[in-house]
């Protein structure tokens, strides 16, 4: 079994973190260019995919650094953790604001981490299980099975290798993410039946919200 050596903590490390991102100039790498209008919306809130949209069913390409087509990888990485922020959540993929290249960002706390190209390398044998939400299924929780502890390598948002143990709350987000960028959701985790109970539950949610924030509304 491998031991999980490093924890949250490690996202703390000062060659891994990428805190504070959103503060930094814009990208001024006049070697990289762009060819589509994304990059127009680097670091802005991109609109996140419709839950049916069949876009996030499918598999994200391998992001390329020596011609990234979509939006330079900083650029990327700071849209990343604006949407995440933006939206609530605590990982975001670049599908799911349909960007299809394998990246990801996981941030809670006052931590945000980009991953470029990531995968597990290996994993724990000991499973646990989380209510997991998701950015495309708003409102609807499913109690997902997961290992953990993961042992990860990713490249960083310049295209260097990393590798990193994630445990717990970091490596269930992980996890989670890289589940999107292969086209795999939140439904496909759990039996259809209990995701239409899933369903069911977060539309009865989603009215109770939209009432109490209509409530605020009212003068
Ligand atoms: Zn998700």
């Amino acid at each position: 079994m491998n031991k999980c050596l490093y924890d949250m903590e490690e996202l703390k490390a000062p060659t891994l973190t990428i805190e504070g991102l959103d503060q930094r100039a814009p990208v001024a790498d006049k070697t990289l260019t762009f060819n589509t209008e994304q990059q127009a919306y680097a670091g802005q809130l991109l609109q996140p995919l419709h839950e049916d949209d069949p876009a996030l069913r499918k598999e994200s390409f391998p992001f390329d650094f020596a011609d990234p087509k979509y939006m330079h990888p900083v650029a990327l990485a700071q849209t990343l953790i604006k949407c995440m922020r933006a939206y609530g959540g605590v990982g975001l993929s670049a599908i799911q604001i349909g960007i299809p290249v394998r990246a990801f960002s996981i941030g809670y706390d006052k931590q945000n981490q980009v991953f470029f190209n990531p995968e597990i390398v290996a994993t724990g044998t000991e499973l646990d299980k989380m209510k997991e939400g998701c950015i495309s299924f708003p409102f609807c929780y499913a109690v997902v099975e997961r290992p953990t502890h993961i042992r990860a390598h990713w490249q960083n948002e310049e295209g260097v290798d990393q590798f990193g143990d994630f445990s717990g709350f970091t490596a269930r987000i992980f996890q989670h993410e890289l589940d999107h960028l292969n086209g795999i959701v939140l439904p496909d985790k759990v039996g259809k039946l209990s995701w239409k109970l899933i369903k069911e539950r977060g539309a009865k949610l989603y009215k109770k919200a939209l009432k109490l924030h209509e409530r605020h509304q009212t003068p």
